[in-house]
């Protein structure tokens, strides 16, 4: 029997270092309490560097697949109320789908997830100038936000479940930011069905930070159903109403007797079509909801999403104060995804975890500044379930 054998059986990880003249050596380290993350590749982005496919998954059945081109979410196994799973986010098969794509599917947004009205702040008395990729608007970190960029990736599953860290550096200046910023983002799925998300960042000058998840999701686990019928429940009794280039306009306004309060839970499509203004400017739901949050909470439940047919239940937790829910207004078949599937309008919602849109044009608003010596960190979980 070879060493390497008996260390296996032993549940030894042996390493043989075998030299001239020497006795072979073993050096022993714990058997790694499992295995390696299952990666394949997703293909090459437009600049010949290979993207990866790194697959997740819980005791249950459930499987995330993450890539690191764009630290995002391309595939979400979920049980229905048989126990039944499918993939229920819009996604693409490759990483140039992702480079290429308008919008945004499941990709980790930054610098500054949602709006900088005319794409400028002042921080310190400067004025930084970024680019202006949403009419007069910036929008989701700019031309080549987070979702366009390949991140370092690396296995962290632990006790909590198997885990992918994804790292990135956003030099100073890049997309005309201030500040080199190390970012961080972990994916875990747990074995209570729930993905979770870890956002860290520090920086070594004083920046602007808001980052989010762009997953739509369609819990009928077939795209080619709309949202409609999904009933949401949001616990936010207040949202931030915008102007025509969807910037907010800073006045925090109740949802109450209108078509924005889904503080029972509440079909997507029951109201979409009412004569609202603020529907109206969004061409559907396109808004950052305020969450009462209680005083000092950390990660308090703050959605739920239930869709009737299957059973799926998508449950929603964060740190964050604001989320964004937009019930994909924009997809009109166009973007073609996973399979080949041509996304139609409305065929997925997504719930942003956020702060709100134009913070740093907004001292009203909680802050999204991040000075040196501090740290940026805000969590959310997606959490399934089925009744
Ligand atoms: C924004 C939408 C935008 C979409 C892009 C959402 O976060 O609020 O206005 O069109 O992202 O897919």
């Amino acid at each position: 029997m070879t060493v390497a054998k008996l260390a296996t059986i032993l549940g030894l990880s042996a390493v043989m270092i075998i030299s001239a003249g020497c006795k072979p050596k073993v050096e022993t380290k714990p058997a790694p309490t499992a295995p390696p993350l299952p990666t394949s590749s997703f293909g090459k982005t437009a600049d010949g560097k290979d993207a990866v496919l790194y697959v997740l998954k819980n005791k249950n059945g459930m499987e995330a697949a993450i890539t690191n081109f764009g630290a995002a979410l391309v595939s979400l196994k979920a049980p229905d109320r048989q126990g039944k799973l499918a993939d229920i986010v819009l996604g693409y098969d490759q990483a140039s789908g992702y480079e290429n794509g308008k919008a945004y599917f499941g990709g980790t947004i930054g610098r500054y997830g949602n709006r900088i009205g005319k794409g400028k702040f002042a921080l310190n008395g400067t004025t930084y100038t970024l680019a202006t990729n949403n009419g007069a608007n910036h929008l989701h970190g700019g031309k080549r936000g987070f979702d366009k960029v390949l991140w370092e990736a690396k296995d962290a599953s632990g006790a909590g479940g198997q885990a992918l860290q994804l790292t990135y550096t956003s030099k100073d200046g890049e997309e005309g930011y201030p500040g080199n910023l190390n970012v961080q983002v972990t994916y875990t799925l747990t074995d209570n069905n729930e993905l979770k998300i870890d956002y860290s960042a520090t920086t070594d000058k004083d920046t602007v930070v808001n980052l989010t998840n762009h997953s739509y999701f369609n819990l009928t686990g077939d795209p080619k159903n709309d949202i409609l019928s999904h009933e949401l429940l949001v616990k936010a009794s207040r949202f931030t109403p915008v102007d025509s280039g969807l910037i907010p306009t800073g006045e925090l306004k109740p949802v109450k007797g209108t078509p924005f309060d889904f503080t029972t839970s509440t079909a997507i499509g029951a109201r979409i079509k009412q004569t609202n203004e603020q529907l109206k400017l969004g061409k559907g739901y396109d808004h950052n909801f305020v969450l009462d949050r209680p005083e000092g909470a950390g990660l308090v439940k703050v959605a739920e999403v239930y869709e009737k047919t299957t059973g799926r239940v998508l449950e929603v937790q964060t740190t964050e104060p604001g989320i964004q829910f937009y019930s994909g207004n924009f997809l009109d078949g166009t973007e073609k995804g996973k399979g080949g599937q041509a996304y139609a309008h409305r065929t997925g919602f997504c719930l942003e975890t956020q702060h709100f849109p134009d913070s740093p044009n907004k001292p009203e608003f909680p802050s999204t500044t991040l000075k040196p010596g501090q740290q940026y960190k805000t969590t959310t979980v997606y959490k399934f379930s089925a009744r």
